[in-house]
């Protein structure tokens, strides 16, 4: 029997998956697609933050690590910290080379003894006296796995989904979006009036939507892709609503490209860079034994079982755009393990997006480095539970702190 089994090799299952490991727990990682990291890789989301706040590091560990292992082996470089952001927080998120970042967590699981199973979700999960029994399928594999603790770090929850625990979702999610860079013009030479005037004429026509450019085409060639556009309903939770989010984003770029192909300017336009799969913020939270809500993540509440810091701005996006809601000079919420926790749950915890949290404080919480030390958490959380024989709830909190803290993560004092 294995003591703690991860699903879900994203952004934060890879580092739960790392300290269950490093903690000696005997640990699989079981992880749907072909490479760990999940959105900071597959996603091409590969700029986590926020690591600092107000001039301080608050979350460190195991995803620090491996974020200056891979900008400093790609030769890249740290933002510098000491200087403040003011309110453009994205100048203190880490740019790294994605692929190489899955590189580099795939050799510290392998390091810390993680068994690595690509390419495999599970089909059943039933739970046992003892822990649990998981089938999981892949190409040409069908296998049962019994462990003591389940982390599901799916993004989407999907596990505690399938064990029948309550999992909430909004009517109207979050857009996704596909990320991908386009060069070969200059912004200078372009009319923007003349420009926006043709977007809208094909918008009219049907030959583009304004999800595609985000509502201002102007913006998006200025910024040559990336982040300004919208995949509206995109959805990971199942093959068959990721198959349609994918094509979805695909397709958006294929009318992007044939529109601004069309225009004089842009005759020696080419793609840069264009990840696989179109990148999704939100689907299903938990409801946990704690929940997070706005006003504790704004005010900066320290929960008594805090295991964690978190900073960003609330960053709801919607069909328009995103409008961030900056933190108060010097607020720094945290995270509660009870968050991690679904509610009468046994042996089971989650880490990432999908954290017990309302939608608000969720739209900050679920940011990378946030999910890499809630993954950090729940990783001590549950191969101490699996080491003594209790439930994530039951283990000393004094014992999550000193481990996560001998293993380089910041703890908040409560
Ligand atoms: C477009 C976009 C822009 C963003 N911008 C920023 C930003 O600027 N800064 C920032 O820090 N954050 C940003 N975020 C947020 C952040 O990247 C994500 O919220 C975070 O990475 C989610 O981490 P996670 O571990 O919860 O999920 P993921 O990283 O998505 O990992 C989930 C993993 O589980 C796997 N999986 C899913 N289901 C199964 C299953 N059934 N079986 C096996 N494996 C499964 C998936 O393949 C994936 O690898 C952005 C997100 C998006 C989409």
């Amino acid at each position: 029997m294995a003591d703690v089994l991860v699903i879900g090799g994203g952004t934060a299952g890879t580092i739960a998956a790392i300290q269950a490991g490093r903690l000696g727990a005997q640990t699989i990682l079981v992880e749907a697609g072909s490479q760990l990291g999940g959105t900071t890789t597959t996603g091409g989301v590969s700029y986590p933050g926020l690591f600092h706040a107000w001039g301080k590091q608050v979350i460190a560990g195991i995803g620090w690590e491996l974020v200056t292992s891979a900008v400093e082996l790609n030769s890249d470089k740290l933002p510098d910290f000491t200087k403040p952001t003011g309110r453009q927080h994205w100048k203190h998120q880490v740019r790294l080379c994605g692929p190489l970042y899955a590189a580099l967590a795939e050799e510290a699981c392998l390091k810390a003894g993680v068994q690595l199973r690509y390419y495999e979700f599970p089909t059943a999960v039933e739970q046992t006296s003892d822990g649990w029994k998981v089938r999981l399928a892949g190409k040409g594999t069908s296998v049962e796995v019994a462990a003591k603790q389940l982390v599901d770090c799916t993004g989407n929850a999907s596990v505690v989904g399938m064990i029948g625990l309550r999992r909430l979702r909004e009517k109207t999610t979050q857009p996704g979006t596909l990320m991908y860079g386009l060069a070969g013009y200059e912004v200078g030479s372009l009319d923007m009036k003349a420009l926006q005037a043709k977007a809208a004429a094909a918008v009219k026509a049907g030959a583009l939507k304004p999800t595609d450019f985000n509502n201002n085409i102007a913006g998006f060639v200025r910024s040559g892709g990336g982040n300004a556009m919208h995949v509206p309903d995109a959805d990971s939770c199942t093959s068959e609503t990721h198959t349609a989010t994918n094509i979805r984003g695909r397709q958006s770029v294929l009318r992007i490209l044939r529109f601004l192909k069309e225009q004089p300017e842009f005759a020696a336009l080419h793609i840069e860079r264009m990840q696989t799969e179109t990148g999704v913020r939100e689907t299903f939270r938990i409801v946990g034994e704690a929940t997070v809500t706005v006003n504790d993540y704004t005010r900066g509440r320290v929960f008594d079982d805090a295991v964690a810091y978190s900073f960003y701005p609330i960053d709801l996006h919607v069909e328009h755009g995103v409008k961030p809601e900056h933190l108060k000079e010097g607020v720094v919420p945290t995270i509660p393990l009870g968050a991690l926790i679904p509610k009468g749950s046994k042996n089971l915890m989650v880490a990432g997006r999908c954290l017990s949290s309302d939608r608000l404080a969720n739209s900050a919480l679920r940011v990378q480095a946030s999910c890499m030390a809630m993954g950090q958490a729940a990783g001590v959380t549950a191969a101490l539970a699996a080491r003594t024989g209790t439930t994530p709830l039951s283990v000393p909190l004094a014992d999550i702190r000193r481990s996560l803290a001998k293993h380089g993560a910041i703890v908040p004092k409560s």
